[in-house]
């Protein structure tokens, strides 16, 4: 928990100072290189563990995983071995790597096993089947709700009883370096007679953490949270791009289609429930009560701090906001527990967004919907540039990691370049 000390870990690993990789963290991600089929492999500093080297050479004995389960192109379904058996996996490489165990240090198979971070591509770690954006920030809902509705009034009445949510589109969630092309679709602003089809002039990302689901439910079945964090294997950071002048037009009265579903971007490491454990915080205070299935009896919010980076093409990046996981008013456990509330069945691979994290100060505000208060002002960034909006060529770049006592769990970025529209 938040306040239980760390235990001391090192390994002979040479891990940079500020990695987010470290023998705490070992996230899970799938990666090939010139010479390697895709696969699965965990992080440690500028290094790779290839996960299936490991198992050929027997580390894994006794363990009765099932044969080839680390020579595939998703984490699928090494998740769907359950939590035991991914937690045994994980707690296993690490030990390997703590500096006193002396069996993969000084193994001949060392070199294989250990590849170079900087020569691998990683690919999308999951094959995701559905996808889910909630919208559980209370100040970024504010914020909406002050610039679109009534100030006096930000918050719609269901928000405080119920984690809003939508369901968003999964074939178009995409992983770290993958451009988006700008989408085009139909908008009308309040001076335009009527609407228009053309590239989206008002182009935004959105700040989240997604969690990945890691068990299947029946249908019908539902979820406590009690529960939840069993169905949870880990975290990637999420982009949700989107295209605020053909949201604005489209959304009435079913909520967000095509203003959304032309892409989402995600780190490609996924940072496991375990991993995160040590960094713990209470759940904010939620007022009115909320009803008995969304009560919590443990912390299910998280410490982690993240940031969002705007480079435009050819320049140096700038820091554009610093927010926080914590500030979440609707917890992950919350989150499921209503996902799952009428019977709708979840499966492995489902991913779960947490809407636009937004802390309550001006440098934290997790969208340029927010920063530039809907285009109203422009957010100034180095060597002169500034936006309201992303520009074509700007690539976004999000980090976010987790840092107490000086140990760190991070999930290295989700970068990507907007392109010109097709
Ligand atoms: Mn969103």
């Amino acid at each position: 928990m938040s306040d239980s000390p760390i235990p001391t870990l090192s390994t002979w690993v040479e891990v940079p100072k500020n990695s987010d990789f470290t023998i705490y963290n070992l996230p899970f991600g799938i990666f090939k290189n010139k010479k390697l089929s895709p696969r699965i492999g965990m992080a440690i500093g500028d290094k790779i563990v290839d996960l299936s080297v490991l198992d050929q050479e027997g580390f894994f004995a006794n363990m009765f995983l099932p044969e080839g389960i680390f020579i595939k192109d998703s984490l699928n379904e090494l998740i769907a071995l359950g939590k035991v058996q991914t937690k045994k996996i994980r707690e296993r490489v690490q030990s390997l790597l703590l500096s006193e165990n002396e069996e993969l240090r000084d193994h001949s198979a060392r070199g294989k096993v250990m590849v170079t971070r900087k020569e691998a591509e990683m690919l999308l770690p999951v094959k995701i089947g559905d996808y889910t954006d909630f919208y559980s920030s209370i100040e970024h809902a504010t914020n909406v709700g002050k610039m679109f509705r009534d100030p006096e009034n930000a918050l719609l009445p269901n928000w405080r009883h119920l984690p809003v949510g939508y369901h968003g589109r999964a074939s178009s969630i995409v992983v770290s370096g993958t451009p988006i092309h700008r989408p085009k679709g139909q908008f009308k602003d309040p001076d335009m007679e009527m609407p228009a089809f053309g590239p989206s002039r008002r182009l935004d990302f959105e700040l989240e953490l997604a969690f990945i689901t890691g068990k299947q439910t029946k249908l019908g079945d539902s979820i406590s949270t009690e529960d939840a964090e069993d169905y949870i294997f880990g975290f990637v950071l999420f982009n949700d791009w989107s295209a605020r002048d053909i949201q604005a037009w489209e959304y009435v009265p079913l909520g967000p289609f095509l203003g959304k579903s032309f892409g989402s971007s995600i780190s490609p490491w996924v940072v496991t429930l375990e991993a995160l454990e040590y960094f713990r915080t209470p759940n904010p205070v939620q007022e009115p009560e909320v009803l008995p299935y969304l009560k919590c009896e443990k912390d299910h919010n998280f410490d982690i701090n993240l940031e969002v980076l705007i480079q435009p093409d050819g320049k140096k990046p700038s820091k554009v906001c610093s927010s926080n996981f914590k500030h979440m008013y609707w917890n992950v456990a919350q989150q499921l527990a209503h996902h799952t509330s009428n019977g709708c069945n979840i499966n492995v691979g489902d991913m779960m967004a947490s809407g636009t994290i937004s802390g309550p100060s001006d440098d934290s505000l997790g969208s340029m919907l927010e920063l530039s208060w809907k285009g109203t002002r422009a957010v100034k960034l180095e060597e002169g540039e500034e936006r309201k909006f992303i520009e074509d060529g700007d690539t976004v770049i999000m980090r976010g990691y987790a840092e107490r006592d000086g140990v760190r769990v991070g999930f290295g970025e989700v970068s990507s370049q907007i392109l010109p529209a097709k």
